[in-house]
């Protein structure tokens, strides 16, 4: 374990608790969520070092106990996959500055990076777990790497970099954001999607919140928070948009997690409440359960 001293965000000391969340998922053990007096960021402390956080990935347990609701969120997840795909695409067709290359970083299986690369898109990948990076090779044709330190990307600028549910598991924070900065063209396209702890949903179920999902998430970014990390890095939020099915995905699994089953009525009404307060209503903002943060450089 390794704790931090220092505010990843603005250098700060001075720390809080916040919450105390079970790892639901593989360890069971439980971990601190603090924030920073400073500038309110929050982040697990202590957390799992960046050599030994791989053993909190291993979801044997999870697997092996909780067969039905596996099935379950698996036939959920992929009877949406789809959809969702198809609007991520939309969405960097609209906001880049032209179709060219594409790095999708943390791209799992390759289900996104495959499908963009269909419409038209050079795209590269990198995921870190070997299985996953396997499949992704046979999809995409072998440009998928370890991670973004990989040789083969040492020279490259892109149009478009993408980072779906990734950034909160990056143990090199600043470092990934300036890498980021430098690979990337410079009217390129940042899109970063994460969790959003002041979502309704967030609220509601308290430390049983799926997505604070520690200790494999190390930050739980607010939207004032992910703009002083970018600030800080030269980038700016162009735009933040909702991720509609989350809602219900994170709902789903906070009522497994809080009562070992999956309340349908419960997560519905919840994701839907969530949907409604977190939506575009006179407010320049959005407040869904995850957020998806179109960047650009400053
Ligand atoms: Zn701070």
């Amino acid at each position: 374990m390794e704790t931090l001293t220092n505010c990843p965000v603005c250098e700060k000391s001075d720390f809080q608790e916040f919450l105390t969340v079970e790892d639901y998922t593989v360890s069971h053990q439980q971990f601190q969520i603090q924030q920073c007096n400073s500038c309110r960021f929050l982040f697990t402390n202590p957390r799992p070092a960046e050599e030994e956080i791989g053993t909190y990935y291993e979801s044997q347990d999870y697997i092996s106990h909780h067969d039905d609701a596996k099935d379950l969120m698996s036939r959920v997840y992929n009877s949406v996959r789809d959809y969702t795909i198809q609007q991520k695409i939309k969405l960097i067709n609209t906001h880049s500055f032209q179709k060219g290359t594409l790095l999708d970083v943390g791209c799992g299986t390759g289900s996104f990076a495959q499908a963009i690369q269909g419409n038209g898109w050079a795209v590269n990948g990198t995921e870190p777990d070997s299985g996953a990076r396997g499949v992704a090779q046979g999809r995409l044709g072998n440009q998928v790497y370890e991670n973004i330190y990989s040789t083969e990307l040492a020279g490259q600028q892109f149009d478009t970099i993408t980072m779906w549910h990734v950034l909160e598991h990056v143990h090199r924070l600043n470092e990934t954001l300036e890498w980021l900065y430098a690979h990337l063209k410079p009217n390129g396209l940042l899109v970063i999607a994460v969790p959003n702890p002041e979502s309704h949903d967030a609220a509601k179920y308290g430390t049983f919140w799926a997505a604070y999902d520690v200790p494999r998430h190390l930050y739980h970014f607010t939207k004032s928070t992910m703009k002083l990390l970018l600030g800080k890095h030269r980038f700016e939020v162009k735009k933040t948009l909702p991720m509609w099915f989350d809602s219900f995905y994170v709902s789903m699994l906070s009522t497994k997690y809080k009562d070992q089953k999956i309340d349908m009525i419960d997560s519905g009404t919840t994701g839907l409440l969530s949907n409604w307060k977190g939506r575009v209503a006179g407010q320049k903002e959005i407040n869904t359960s995850s957020i998806i943060y179109i960047i650009k450089k400053k």
